[in-house]
């Protein structure tokens, strides 16, 4: 089990240029890389805060430089039968989207079309080669996890019911969602159909509700499977877009939201708790405390877990960013 921290200052949009910024990294002895950021104390601005990660990118990172040195590396790895999971977390505007889905633009696409298309590459490899006889397939789930209520992407909003998927427990001790669909996927065109189709559905579901989709966390599940004659190996690459950290109860104090934020803030809570034992190298991981973490069963297998902290540089997220800060775990305080 191995875990890897890191975080992402995002660079300034067109109309932030002209406004405070105060988170930076600290480069290191050599100048160059760096795994410290550094922020003022909101109560002593002569003072400054020091958060250590396992790597950190800066502004002009651009999602290539991200993928190929956090993500790419691990595809071997899936093909090996290990689990990989990617999370996105941080502050609603930081960007986690831009992270994981990205833009249309080839080179502005995210970490979840550059791993399909790594994923298809090495199927494609592997199935080419003629001295083997290995199949590779690829099929797609896709759900969100919305007050704690978990609704499939792949299927029309119509079809929702109020309480959403249950979980079940596997003879293997695995949780399953029940009844969540799981769609094959041939090549990054099939899976960008899926996608847009799926992003769309989460869209809708939360217009419908009056929510904002960044209550959710939304995850994307690539299952692989290598048939050898009658071997069969299965693994699975999750990537997750985490709901908005910030404390919705300081900007909007509505029923509705207090729901929501007494939700957001348990999950993600447990997420650095299981982040921070797999991290400290723990037999004990307190995956069940959430269903995110359970469906997930984070920690419980042989897998890799990164954990991109998505930041932005300005004075106006400084409370937030710091909590942000705080709670991603790893992220030691000096
Ligand atoms: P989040 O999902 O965390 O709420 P978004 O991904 O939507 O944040 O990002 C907020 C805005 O910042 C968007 O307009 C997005 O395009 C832009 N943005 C985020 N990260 C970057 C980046 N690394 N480079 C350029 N623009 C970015
Ligand atoms: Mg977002």
């Amino acid at each position: 089990m191995s875990v890897r921290v890191v975080a992402r200052i995002r660079p300034l949009l067109e109309k932030e240029f002209d406004r405070d910024t105060i988170v930076r990294p600290a480069s290191n002895d050599d100048g160059r890389s760096s795994t410290v950021v550094k922020i003022p104390n909101p109560r002593n601005e002569s003072e400054e805060f020091s958060f250590t990660f396992n790597g950190v990118y800066d502004q002009p990172t651009t999602q290539e430089e991200l993928f190929t040195a956090e993500v790419a590396p691990h595809l071997k790895s899936l093909f090996l039968g290990l689990d990989v999971t990617i999370f996105a977390y941080g502050v609603t505007g930081t960007g986690k989207t831009h992270t994981m889905r990205g833009g249309l633009k080839l080179a502005d696409r995210g970490v979840i079309p550059r791993l399909l298309s790594g994923v298809f590459r090495r199927a494609k490899k592997i199935t080419k080669d003629s001295d083997s006889e290995t199949t590779v397939t690829v099929a797609l789930s896709y759900y969100e996890i919305y007050n704690d209520k978990v609704f499939d992407l792949l299927e029309p909003v119509e079809k929702r019911t109020p309480s959403g998927l249950s979980l079940r427990a596997e003879a293997n001790g695995k949780t399953v969602v029940a009844g969540l669909s799981e769609r094959p996927c041939h090549d990054l065109k099939d899976f960008e159909q899926l996608y847009i189709e799926a992003n769309t559905n989460r869209v809708t579901a939360a217009t419908k509700l009056n929510a904002h989709s960044s209550r959710s966390h939304a995850i994307l599940r690539v299952k692989v499977t290598q048939t050898t004659g009658d071997m069969i190996r299965e693994s699975t690459a999750s990537a997750i877009d985490l709901a908005g950290s910030e404390d919705n109860r300081r900007t909007d104090n509505g029923k509705e939201r207090l729901v929501e934020s007494a939700a957001i803030n348990k999950s993600l809570f447990v997420l650095s708790q299981c982040i921070d034992a797999i991290a400290r190298g723990e037999r004990r991981i307190p995956f069940r405390e959430s269903k995110m973490t359970r469906i997930l069963s984070l920690g419980q297998n042989n897998g890799i877990t990164i954990m991109i902290l998505n930041l932005a540089p300005l004075r106006s997220y400084h409370l937030d960013t710091l909590s942000s800060l705080n709670v991603s775990s790893r992220a030691k305080r000096i």
